[in-house]
Order: structure tokens, then sequence, then C-alpha cells
């Protein structure tokens, strides 16, 4: 260390001070005292070798203050936050997939404020199963004959593995070998749960005969899986279900099915064709069924087994199922929803109603939006540097759910004639994406999109807010 090293280093502020400026004390409330001292002797930490490697010229206690000041802002609110989604994709895994309705938020939080009857029987009063309280409402919607519900669907399949094939043969499609978003690939997970996996068929075409011909004494399960956010088309074929399950069924062998989104309901009336509802997959005959709470259903994040009442026994008595199981305030939340399925009130479900929301509808929330927007520009004298229309959208499902299926939507596009980089709307996107609640919309040939079908009813109101305070911070103020 040179002599000037060795004097910046002299001129380092004691943490004492730094603690004991009110920039930086105030924070002692929200964080608590640790916290704040470990931030200030981190950042020190980082001047002393900043020092070190010749990064840092000279020292200011007003520069170091108002850095930790700054993380000690960012730090001072929570990480997890709501937010509004205008990108149109409606179970968006990044943004939370499903966004539940009023009725199962308010049994979650009664439930959450209170004890229980989650695993207590009232009529007999002694110990119950916290999977009662769903499981019949599960077969009454699906035609299964029993049910169990666990963390995830990605645990569900893992216990089914677990519990069913472990050393044993599991045979799958090559075409069904998939990797979903966030380190779910199939392989993966059968050789975590001990079964082998047994490949058939090529990429885009498998036969029955493909099944048939690796069947071996090792053989455990036949195993079909939902292809999620990809799809194989042109020549390609797969296995029915119904002749699967049958194949299988007359060589002593389970027949499952990960069908990871799991709808409930027939969507086919909004366009959404080619994926089975739950309950066909059921009556196919299909052994089990596994599928996801929080992607179509529309409910808390949950893994969900449904089919024969033997199998699920055995899920029921596997060790690792206490590993796996599933909150009290997801199974509050999970009630409420299969109990709005149960009377045909699906739409109250906000994932239901977003995905059929009316065409016409949104082309009139767009044009509403769209007036207040521009009024606003107006207001503020800058219509003619920020353009707005109402365009047409090709909206999506998400989590995995009808990849090739478009939603046609409408939304509200915004161009940028501002001056400078607002000229660029990624700098205005990542704007809105940093006000408090954040904003997430979609950009498409340099405008900026907000998708109706994903705004929820104070959304706007977001909207207009944070624009109002985009233009005056960074527009009006040049
Ligand atoms: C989404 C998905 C999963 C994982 O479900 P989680 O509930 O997120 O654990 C597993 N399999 C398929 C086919 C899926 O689409």
């Amino acid at each position: 260390m040179d002599k000037k090293q060795q004097l910046l280093m002299r001129q380092i502020p004691a943490m004492d001070k730094i603690l004991s400026i009110s920039d930086i004390s105030m924070y002692n409330d929200v964080l608590g005292y640790e916290t704040v001292k470990s931030v200030v002797s981190r950042y020190l930490d980082v001047v002393r070798s900043d020092i070190c490697t010749g990064r840092c010229a000279d020292i200011s206690l007003d520069e170091i203050v108002c850095s930790i000041g700054k993380k000690l802002l960012q730090m001072k609110s929570p990480t997890l936050r709501p937010l509004v989604n205008a990108t149109g994709i409606v179970v968006h895994t990044n943004l939370g997939r499903s966004v539940l309705p009023e009725c199962a938020v308010r049994n979650i939080c009664d439930i959450a404020s209170s004890y229980s009857s989650l695993e207590y029987s009232l009529s007999e009063g002694v110990r119950g199963q916290r999977n009662n309280h769903v499981e019949w409402l599960l077969c009454q919607l699906t035609g299964a004959e029993a049910a169990l519900v666990v963390n995830n669907n990605a645990g569900a399949v893992i216990l089914l593995l677990s519990a069913l094939a472990r050393n044993k043969e599991t045979i799958v499609s090559r075409g069904e070998l998939v990797e979903i978003g966030g380190s779910f690939r199939i392989p993966d997970i059968m050789s975590l749960s001990g079964s082998t996996l047994v490949e058939v068929g090529t990429t885009n075409r498998t036969h029955l005969e493909d099944y048939e011909n690796a069947v071996t004494d090792e053989t455990a399960i036949l195993m079909k899986i939902h292809p999620s956010n990809y799809r194989i088309s042109g020549f390609s074929s797969s296995v029915d279900r119904k002749e699967l399950a049958d194949f299988a069924h007359k060589n002593g062998l389970l027949c499952i099915e990960d069908l990871g989104s799991g709808m409930l309901t027939d969507l086919t009336f909004v366009g959404l064709t080619g994926d089975p509802t739950v309950r066909e997959c059921i009556e196919a005959g299909v052994d089990l069924v596994t599928f996801s709470g929080d992607k179509l259903l529309g409910g808390p994040q949950m893994g969900i087994i449904v089919g024969k009442s033997s199998l699920i026994n055995k899920l029921k008595t596997y060790p690792l199922l206490r590993a796996l199981r599933s909150d009290k305030m997801s199974l509050a939340g999970l009630e409420s929803i299969l109990r709005l399925y149960l009377t045909g009130k699906e739409s109250e479900i906000p994932t239901i109603a977003m995905i059929t929301a009316d065409t016409t509808i949104l082309k009139k929330r767009a044009d509403s939006l769209r007036r207040k927007i521009r009024n606003l520009f107006k207001n503020h004298n800058v219509s003619d540097m920020l353009e707005t229309c109402t365009v047409k959208t090709k909206d999506a499902v998400g989590g995995g759910a009808f990849p090739e299926c478009e939603l046609p939507g409408y939304g509200v596009a915004i161009k940028s004639l501002l001056p400078g980089d607002l000229q660029n709307v990624d700098k205005i996107s990542n704007l809105l994406r940093q006000s408090s609640p954040s904003i997430i919309c979609a950009i498409r040939d340099n405008k900026l999109i907000l998708h109706m079908r994903t705004l929820r009813k104070n959304d706007e109101d977001i909207v207009i807010m944070s624009l109002l305070n985009f233009l005056t911070r960074y527009v009006m103020l040049g």
C-alpha cells in the first residue's frame, strides 16, 4: 500500500459516526439496528478493498452515507409485492401464476388467522386428515375414485413414481421427455424417484408397438406427459391415452399421466382445443392423473393427484408424502375454488374469467383506457410526443397450456416521440417496472403495449397514476 492509499484508509469514517447520522439511523426502526450495522460494515469493506485495488480516489462522508442510504432504502420495502400484469399472459409463472378469487382469499385469511379443523374430525373428536377437506370435491369434479393433494405438481410426479415405480421401469415416449421452465426435467425427476426411464419411439412419432416392445418383467408404469410449452407438429403421432391405458391394464401395468395444467372445465368454446379435461383422462382409463393447482385450475400452488383409490391409498401411506404435504392456506384456497366449480361459478375464478374474456369487451376496455391515457397526455401537453392507439393483441394462456392457441385480445399501444433516450420505449418500460406498484408490460415494434386481458379491476387506475408519475418526474422536468 502506498502513502496515498494509507491516507485514504485513515480517512474512512468510523462505523459509529455513520450509524449516528440520521439518514442512516432512521432505518433502525424498520430494519433493526443490527441489519443497518451490517450493511454499513459491508459497505466499508468494499471501500477498503477499492482502496487496495486503486479504484478509490477519495473518501467523501456524504457519498458514503448517500450510497448506504440508497441500499437501506431498497431493503426497506418488501421484494415480494403485488404488481400489474399487462403482458396478456394469464398464467404467468414469473408473476405468480393464478390470482385467487375473493372467496378463496377470505377463506385463506379466516383459516390462517385462527385455529382450524385442519387435521381434526369435528364429528368424532379425533384426529382427521387434511386431505379430506378437498378429496371428495376433487372426486366429484373429475369422476375419480380418490384424490390426494401435495405441494405442487412436480412433487406429485416424484411421489407417484417413487411410491409406484422405484427400482422398476417407467416407459415414456421420446416425444414427451419434456423440460418445463425452472429445471423440471422428466429424466431428472425419474432418476430422483429411483425409477428407470425407458424411452420409446422417436421425437416426432411413437406407436403402441414401441411400448409393446419395451415392456419387460421390470416394467411398472406407462407414463404420458403433457408436452406443455412446446408442440411437435407436422409428421407426428402419439398413442391415444385410452389405447395406452387398455394396453397397460391387459399387461398388469399402470397407466399414469402428468397433465401439467389440468383443466376441470372444458374451454373449447374460446377456441382452446386439443387438451383433455381431467375427467376425460379418468374416463379414458388412466389410473392416476397429476396436475397443478395454480395453472388452468386457477387456484393456489398445489399438486393434485386423482385416480384409483387402491393406488391413492398407497401414496397416502408413503413416507415421502410427509415432506410434500400441502399447507393449510393452500388447502383453504383450493377448497373455496373447487366449490365454485361445483356450483358452476367458475367464471368467478380470475384465471378462467381472463382466459374466457369476451373480445368485444376487451376492445371496449382498451378504448376506454386509451381515452384516459390520451386525456392525461393532453392535459400535460405531451400528446404530440406520446401517441396512443387501441391495438389487437395476441394473448396467451401461459403456464405451459395451449402454447399454440393464441387468444385474440386488445390493448393500448403507446409510442414515444419524446426527446433523448425516452424515445426508446424500453426505457419507459423499465421506469414503469420500477414504479410502485410495478407495471409489467409488453413491447412490440418499439411500442409499449398494455394488454387488457390481464389487467384487474383497479389496475387501470394504477396505470394512469404511474403514467402521471412518469410524466411529472421524467418528462415535465425535462
Ligand atoms: C407445470 C408442469 C409441471 C410442474 O408443475 P408445478 O405445479 O409447477 O410443480 C409438471 N409437469 C408438467 C407437464 C407441467 O406442465
